[in-house]
């Protein structure tokens, strides 16, 4: 007998017919011999439809309403789901998030969760009910409703694992699992039996689509094992757990790419100290998340400086360092949205040379120049020019041996 958490999300509970599916996936779960603690997205599109119809009432909607507002998406699907169940004959009731004690901050539309008194979700399963828990909400300590932002659902039920100690959290999606590259662009791609919190983390847009990056961050910290999978399907999926948990052995698990980020360079910087601190202060007292940075020196005190940042602070970004540029006495600044960069991730790098080589020969042969190269301890990622992306993660995932055979392409 577990304490079994399950997650849908929205295109599990698009509709009737699909919740019915659900109720029908918990019931069998709960018939096994489990306790259920289920987490509901709202249906599909209706946090969109929601936002939407906020604008259309005001101009700029006042983010505590909004909250209130979009809490109203994940209510629906839970109510649902727990009438359904009840008709079916268990003994099921829905929470909201304050009801389930999910304390946050108070940042309205991206709050962090701060805590989860587990008693009230306890009291229900010690009972047996199959609790249906309403995902992506929460409260602020004066009561105020609050959202853990786009995707939170995610987060909500690896929280909720971690507060009732429950022996799994699955996370039912329109996936089947996690790949070893986006199947997409690299039809050879094939699903991960498991993979590593911090592969997951690491992995960019490919680990985005499918969880909530601050839900795999909880996850590790509590130590949860992650089963993600299709309710569309009564297959496994693939387990994202701690590495030293009997762990496929590969030295990559994964290729990734990520189309959404853009290059700036400033030239002939004066090469002084206090001189990266001018430039990336006003980029991060934006909020803007800088990933990639190279410096060059060059002759006669003067410097180069490239950095990436996410496409969509492109231009905010360009203005901040234009400005920086004129008051430190730099030359020019560029910048270019047409880039890609591709990376491999694996804990396996940790203990084996080699693997940038690979990737750097890889590249080489198939003539894709690399622009900026920067590693970590199990990943390698190398910025490309963006119309190379599908092709780079082609040949690198032949190059590290990650190809499905079956695969006739
Ligand atoms: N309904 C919310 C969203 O669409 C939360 C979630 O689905 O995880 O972002
Ligand atoms: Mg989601």
């Amino acid at each position: 007998m577990a304490l079994v958490v399950q997650k849908y999300g929205g295109t599990s509970v698009a509709n009737i017919e699909r919740i019915s599916n659900v109720a029908r996936r918990v019931a069998k779960t709960y018939d096994q011999g489990n306790d259920v603690i289920v987490i509901l997205s709202a249906m599909a599109g209706v946090t969109d439809s929601l936002i939407a119809l906020a604008h259309q009432a005001v101009e700029e909607p006042d983010k505590r309403e909004m909250d209130v507002l979009l809490a109203t998406g994940e209510q629906t699907t839970a109510a649902l789901l727990a009438m359904m169940l009840r008709a079916k004959g268990y003994q099921a009731q829905s929470m909201l998030g304050h009801q389930a004690d999910v304390v946050t901050d108070s940042a309205y539309g991206n709050a962090r969760i701060i805590e989860i008194g587990a008693k009230p979700l306890r009291k229900l399963i010690d009972r047996h009910t199959i609790v249906v828990v309403a995902g992506f909400q929460g409260y602020d300590i004066k009561g105020n409703i609050t959202t853990l932002g786009r995707g939170g659902s995610d987060t909500s039920a690896v929280a909720i694992a971690a507060a009732v100690k429950a022996d799994v959290c699955e996370i039912y999606t329109d996936v089947d699992g996690i790949y070893t590259a986006d199947p997409n662009i690299c039809p050879k791609a094939r699903k991960l039996k498991s993979i590593s919190y911090d592969e997951m983390l690491n992995m960019a847009s490919l680990g985005a689509k499918v969880l909530q990056i601050r839900s795999v961050g909880f996850a590790k910290k509590y130590d949860i094992p992650v089963h993600v999978r299709s309710s569309f399907s009564e297959e496994e999926g693939t387990m994202v757990v701690n590495e030293d948990s009997g762990m496929e052995q590969l030295l990559v698990s994964a290729v990734s790419h990520d189309k959404n980020q853009a290059r700036i360079t400033i030239t002939k910087v004066p090469d002084q100290p206090g001189i990266a601190a001018k430039i990336f202060s006003p980029i991060s007292e934006e909020g803007i998340v800088v990933d990639m940075i190279i410096q060059n020196t060059r002759q006669g005190g003067k410097t180069d400086m490239t950095f990436t940042v996410p496409k969509v602070d492109f231009k905010r970004t360009m203005q901040i360092t234009q400005k920086v540029a004129g008051e430190i006495g730099a030359e020019e600044v560029m910048g270019d949205t047409d880039i890609a960069m591709v990376s491999a991730i694996g804990v396996g790098m940790k203990n084996h040379s080699g693997v940038a080589s690979v990737m750097f020969n890889t590249l080489a042969r198939e003539n894709i120049n690399i622009l900026m190269i920067s590693t970590s301890e199990i990943r390698i990622s190398c910025v490309i020019e963006e119309k190379y992306t599908e092709l780079a993660v082609r040949v690198l995932h032949t190059a590290f041996g990650l190809d499905d055979e079956e695969t006739q392409v």
